[in-house]
């Protein structure tokens, strides 16, 4: 009886790998495809202050696979590390990002001071051409160094913690701006985060979400704001989502945000139409 349980249980363990295997053959050869016919589309998060008026927005990387329909980002930007495409899509992000805020700049859609933010992978940040890849996005669509704002994972410095600080060092000698992300999740070693030349960092809103009952992650949350003051950089709290959040916030002296509460991810079109909105009521 045991040995027939042990062997069904192996059966469908092996059922569900294959499976597991099969899904991931599928994407990855999807992502191939995807790459090459640059199947992915750049949605606009705004990020606001206090007075609830934008100050940038940041670009999430969205892919209609025709096939299969929408994939997260979750799911294929792992995928894209371990396959060795995450180099390419990172370019694609850049391109089109750039191009499409350089646009808004002169249209005045989007306003002098604001912020792009764009999502880089550790292993896109350790990469050797990242910089160059970012230099031409800049050159080909005049967009201003200082529009950019790059966000990274405490992560990045558990592969190689000393080229991870050379390259953002150099990554603010361009003008551009850091931004840690998802902060409190990862390898925080309190002994680099003095010494890292970032700009701001990123509350991960696993810590937002309950913060109106839950006493740990407020506390939390405070320690974060405390640290932030200290090291004289921002802070900014993602996964806002109510009202009530954003006055717990505010009380504990968090002043920009991020989250459904000001605006869902969305197409370009749609953020034009957001700031037009914006702008009436100015
Ligand atoms: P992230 O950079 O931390 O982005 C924030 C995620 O939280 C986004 O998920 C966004 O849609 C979601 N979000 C924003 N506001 C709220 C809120 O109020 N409530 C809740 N529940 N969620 C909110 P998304 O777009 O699915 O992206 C997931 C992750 O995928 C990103 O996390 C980022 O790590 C990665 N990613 C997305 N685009 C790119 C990209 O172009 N390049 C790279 N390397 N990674 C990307
Ligand atoms: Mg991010
Ligand atoms: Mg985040
Ligand atoms: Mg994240």
């Amino acid at each position: 009886r045991a040995k027939e349980t042990g062997r069904n249980t192996f059966a469908f363990f092996q059922q569900d790998m294959q499976e597991i295997s099969d899904r991931r053959l599928l994407h990855e050869k999807s992502l191939h495809r995807a790459v090459s016919k640059s199947e992915f589309e750049v949605y606009y998060q705004p990020q606001n202050d206090a007075e609830g008026a934008i100050i940038g927005a940041e670009a999430l990387l969205r892919w209609h696979d025709p096939e299969h329909g929408f994939i997260p980002p979750d799911e294929f930007i792992p995928l894209a590390e371990e396959i060795g495409l995450i180099h390419d899509i990172g370019s694609i992000v850049f391109n089109q990002a750039a191009r499409q805020v350089a646009k808004w700049l002169e249209e005045g859609v989007w306003q002098e001071g604001w912020r792009i933010s764009i999502n880089v992978s550790p292993l896109q940040f350790l990469h050797p051409n990242l910089l160059a890849d970012i230099d031409d996005a800049l050159r080909e669509s005049g967009l201003p160094a200082s529009a950019i704002d790059i966000e990274i994972t405490e992560n990045v410095l558990m592969a190689d913690s000393e080229l991870a600080l050379e390259k953002m060092a150099q990554i603010r000698k361009l003008g551009i701006h850091l931004s840690i992300d998802d902060f409190g999740t990862g390898y925080s070693s309190l002994k680099y985060l003095k010494s890292l030349p970032i700009d701001r960092l990123k509350i991960d809103q696993s810590f937002v979400r309950d913060l109106i009952n839950d006493p740990s992650d407020r506390a939390i949350v405070m320690a974060i704001i405390a640290m932030a003051d200290a090291l004289d950089v921002n802070v900014l709290a993602e996964g806002v989502e109510t009202q009530a959040h954003l006055d717990q916030l505010k009380s504990m002296r968090c002043f920009t945000y991020q989250g459904y509460f000001f605006g869902r991810p969305m197409p370009a079109a749609q953020f034009v139409e957001l700031c037009n909105k914006h702008q009436a009521h100015t």
